[in-house]
């Protein structure tokens, strides 16, 4: 296997610390909260308790300065576990740098040390009913009233931490005629008048995810509830668009990741599984299949690896993002599948990890923009996009 090289002694440190903090606070109880469909909310408090939300932020706001591969660490930890339903990485790697790197700052400075801390839960909400991968065509609107107040309406769904969320970036038309100049990001807390949280949605893995609808009907907001202020209203979607690549390396990390788990768990499985009075690893068919699948995950992490040692200089394009997003996670699909075939009728049964992971990796071709929007992307970063 190709050493990494990303990853010094510190790091190492670190990922040692956050799998026993896993081993501790998340493994016992991950099942429960798969069936309740929620993590409890302890697990926020004590992640923040123990430097692991937020820690690539300034010590000011509450962070430890940290650089991105000590989240990259979080988001391997987490995948190779299994542990789906914490919404760490969407809260500190997605919702605190939007705050950190367009937030005034009386924003930063009212949320982002609750943010660390675990006191609030962030979340972002872009899609709608009728929008998901045509973010232009939002229908939620934050329009300006004669005294100088917004009313935010519209409604969002498959909304991450939804649930739990305290904070909830909103991405909202301002200006509905200029479409997506004419957008802003603005922030709703838990407990304004007018915004509701609808029902945790029933879903095919992620079963300890709170995947949320939420609801917006005439929530006054002030100029301070725009982020970035008055500067940044109807520039949301610049916004967006800066922050896709590191979003996107966010979920190839994990496919790797969770990927290469479940061929650990496969390879031990099929030494212990016995049929026809020999190991299921002996067959050629196994070793091959293996072989093919250990293969391409090694291709795809020293792809991923590099990518990250771009994104640390700040030099990883959105294209090349897109497509370590979609082919890892297409990769992931392949890996789980394969995988679980080899644990015969055992992998369909729940209680085996390779079930969940089946199941939980189908959505990473879905959400963070689908593999099919990665691929025009790409295709317009060769000259070929579509008219
Ligand atoms: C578990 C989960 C968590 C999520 N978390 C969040 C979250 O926290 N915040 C948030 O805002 N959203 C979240 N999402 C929403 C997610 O980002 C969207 O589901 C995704 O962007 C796809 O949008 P859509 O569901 O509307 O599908 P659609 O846009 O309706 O797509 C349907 C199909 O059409 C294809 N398609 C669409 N446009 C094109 C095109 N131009 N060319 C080719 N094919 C195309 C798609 O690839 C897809 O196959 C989450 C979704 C899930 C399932």
């Amino acid at each position: 296997m190709i050493e990494r090289t990303l990853f010094n002694a510190d790091h190492e440190g670190f990922r040692d610390a956050f799998r026993k903090f896993c081993d501790k606070e998340i493994a016992p109880f991950h099942e429960a909260w798969e069936e309740q469909g929620y993590v409890d909310r302890e697990v926020w408090r004590k992640a923040g308790a123990n430097g692991y939300l937020c820690a690539t932020l300034p010590e000011q706001y509450g962070g430890s300065d940290a650089d991105k591969l000590y989240s990259v660490i979080q988001m391997e930890e987490l995948a190779r576990g299994g542990w789906t339903g914490i919404g760490y990485g969407l809260h500190s790697e997605i919702v605190a740098p939007y705050i950190l790197h367009y937030g005034t700052e009386a924003q930063k400075q009212h949320y982002l040390p609750k943010l660390a801390s675990g006191e609030m839960v962030g979340a972002i909400a872009m899609s709608e009913p009728a929008a998901g991968s045509d973010l232009q065509g939002i229908k939620s609107t934050a329009i300006k009233q004669a005294d100088g107040s917004y009313l935010l309406n519209g409604s969002k769904t498959f909304i991450t931490n939804g649930w739990h969320a305290d904070l909830v970036i909103v991405v909202a038309k301002t200006d509905p005629a200029a479409g997506a100049k004419g957008t802003s990001l603005v922030l709703v807390e838990r407990g304004m008048k007018g915004f509701e949280t609808g029902k945790r949605l029933k879903k095919l893995g992620l079963k300890a995810q709170d995947t949320s609808e939420l609801f917006f009907d005439n929530v006054r907001l002030t100029a301070d509830h725009i982020l970035g202020g008055p500067a940044l209203e109807n520039r949301g979607f610049v916004c967006l668009m800066e922050q896709l690549p590191w979003e996107r390396m966010q979920i190839a990390v994990t496919a790797v990741s969770a990927a290469q788990a479940a061929i650990d768990w496969t390879v031990q499985y099929t030494k212990d599984r016995k049929v026809f009075g020999q190991p299921v690893a002996a067959f050629q068919n196994t070793r091959y299949t293996l072989a093919e699948m250990q293969t391409e995950v090694q291709v795809a992490r020293v792809f991923v690896d590099k990518c990250l040692e771009l994104v640390l200089q700040d030099k990883l394009d959105t294209a090349t993002a897109s497509m370590a997003k979609y082919w890892t996670t297409d990769l992931q699909c392949k890996v789980m599948d394969e995988c679980l075939q080899l644990h015969g009728g055992y992998g369909f049964m729940w209680e085996y990890p390779i079930t969940r992971a089946y199941a939980d990796a189908r959505v990473q071709r879905i959400y963070g923009g689908t593999n099919e929007i990665m691929k025009e992307v790409i295709t317009r970063s060769m000259g070929l996009g579509a008219k």
